[in-house]
């Protein structure tokens, strides 16, 4: 085959290999994109629990300020029964004392409960809303789950047709060539056949010996930029690049171009007697 075509299905390899990659490197990425979310989700659903510890600690502490408060209360209406059998002042002032102190216990320990029992109300508020924002938020994400799953399948899909074509290309590539070209192509972001000016690989602009220059302008074999593993095809320079390309190597060029021309004579004469046997 000639070169021309062998550089044409790189380049169509090229483009293949390069949307696959892509393609590849998205079904890996898109899920990332719901780490954020997902994260939120966990912080929102520890946040939840916490507040359920809170909501289960102030039940305790409600209930003991409750059971405070009964016995607080029954201790003063017991005092209060036992002002109508005393006899003493003495009697008196220690019931009194007693009546007053339970009043104040009760008096504290109904604040207590208040307070627990708002704290309570506000616990269970607060958990209201975290309830409905984890629903809200795992919707979402399942959604967008489900959203990235479809994305994803069609990406897949794509992958698919493009191993089609990459196979269809194969009878006409050398499969050692079309792994190193892969490989490269992975490797170089998408480049794998650059053209050489001037001597200088336009991959990686450095400069090639001429001896390389010189097998990629003859076209014979495939050539990999030394530097870079890139495929590399021969491009005309521009003048004054010419030059320099001559230059380096004109001797060895010029025996080639002799021996190209020798060649075609050669077919020439050939033909041409084979014409006169035939008519002779
Ligand atoms: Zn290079």
């Amino acid at each position: 085959m000639a070169m021309d075509e062998v550089f044409e299905n790189l380049r169509k390899l090229q483009d293949i290999l390069s949307e696959k990659i892509t393609l590849e490197q998205d079904i890996q990425e898109i899920p990332k994109l719901l780490v954020t979310q997902e994260e939120l989700l966990a912080r929102l659903k520890k946040s939840f629990i916490e507040k359920n510890q809170d909501y289960e600690k102030a039940k305790v502490a409600e209930n003991e300020f409750r059971n405070l408060l009964i016995n607080a209360e029954s201790e003063r209406e017991k005092a209060e029964k036992n002002m109508d059998v005393i006899n003493t002042q003495r009697e008196y002032e220690a019931l009194d004392k007693e009546i007053h102190d339970s009043a104040e216990k009760e008096q504290q320990y109904r604040k207590d409960l208040q307070r627990e029992e708002r704290l309570l109300a506000d616990l269970d508020e607060q958990m209201k809303q975290s309830t409905a924002l984890i629903e809200q938020q795992e919707a979402e994400l399942a959604e967008r789950r489900s959203g990235i799953e479809v994305e994803i399948s069609e990406k897949k899909a794509r992958i698919e047709e493009l191993a089609k074509e990459e196979e269809a290309l194969n009878p006409d590539l050398d499969s050692e060539v079309h792994f190193k070209f892969e490989r490269i192509i992975r490797n170089k972001m998408g480049q794998g056949i650059v053209a050489i000016r001037g001597g200088v690989c336009m991959g990686c602009h450095m400069i090639l010996p001429a001896q390389f220059a010189n097998t990629v302008r003859q076209g014979e074999e495939i050539v990999f930029c030394p530097y870079c593993s890139r495929v590399l095809f021969y491009e005309e320079a521009e003048q004054g690049e010419e030059e320099f390309f001559d230059n380096d190597d004109s001797g060895s060029l010029a025996d080639l171009d002799d021996m190209e021309e020798d060649d075609y004579d050669e077919d020439e004469e050939e033909e041409e007697k084979v014409g006169s046997d035939f008519e002779d």
